[in-house]
C-alpha cells in the first residue's frame, strides 16, 4: 500500500471521530489536545500523535485485532480503516462503556470482548492487522500465530514501537 495514501486515509478517519465523545465529562475540554487523558480504572485514552503513527504503520483493509479497547476511541477509527474490527479489553467496565459508545455511533463492524489480549482472539483469526495499545514485555507468541500471511502487527515492546510483518512459513533447524 502506498504510504502517502495511507497517511491521508488515517488522517481522514481520525478527523471523522470525535475524541470528546470517548473521554469523561470533566476532561472534554482537553479532548482536542495532543496528550493521553484519564478514562478511569487507572487507564488513559491514547495520545492522538501516537495513534496516528501506529495506524500509519498498520495499513488498512481486511480484519484487525485491537488489544486494549480502553475508551473505544481508537476502535472507532479502526472501524473506518478496516472491514472488521475485533477488540479485546481486560477491564470489564471499560469494555462495557466502549461497547455502549460504539453502539451509539452505530458502528456495526466492531466486536469487543473482555479477556487477556496477549492470547489474541482465536475465533476470528487470522488478522491482516494487529495493534496493541499497551506496552508489552515481549511479543506475545499467540498474536504472532494469529497474524495472517502478509499481515502487520504494531506493538510497543518495552517502550520501543515495533512493526512485525509475516512472510509465510519456512523450514529451519532450531536456533540453539
Ligand atoms: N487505545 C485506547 C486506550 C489504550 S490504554 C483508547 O484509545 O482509549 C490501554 C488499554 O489496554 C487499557 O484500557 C488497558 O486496560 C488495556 N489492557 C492492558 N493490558 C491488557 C491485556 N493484557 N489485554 C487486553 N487489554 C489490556
Amino acid at each position: 500500500m502506498d504510504g502517502q495514501d495511507n497517511k491521508e486515509r488515517v488522517r481522514a478517519a481520525m478527523a471523522a471521530v470525535d475524541r470528546a465523545a470517548f473521554v469523561p465529562e470533566e476532561w472534554r475540554w482537553a479532548a482536542g489536545e495532543d496528550r493521553p487523558l484519564p478514562i478511569g480504572y487507572g487507564q488513559t485514552v491514547s495520545q492522538p500523535y501516537t495513534v496516528a503513527r501506529m495506524l500509519e504503520l498498520l495499513g488498512s483493509g481486511g480484519r484487525v485485532l485491537e488489544v486494549g479497547t480502553g475508551s473505544g476511541w481508537q476502535t472507532a477509527i479502526l472501524a473506518r480503516l478496516f472491514d472488521k474490527v475485533y477488540s479485546v479489553e481486560i477491564i470489564p467496565q471499560l469494555a462495557r462503556e466502549a461497547k455502549f459508545r460504539l453502539q451509539k455511533l452505530k458502528l456495526k463492524n466492531v466486536k469487543i470482548k473482555v479477556g487477556d489480549g496477549k492470547k489474541g482472539w482465536k475465533r476470528y483469526a487470522p488478522y491482516d492487522g494487529i495493534i496493541v495499545a499497551a506496552d508489552a514485555d515481549e511479543v506475545p507468541p499467540a498474536l504472532v500465530s494469529q497474524l495472517a500471511e502478509g499481515g502487520r502487527m504494531v506493538i510497543p515492546v518495552r517502550g520501543e514501537m515495533l512493526k512485525i510483518e509475516k512472510h509465510g512459513r519456512f523450514v529451519f533447524v532450531p536456533l540453539v
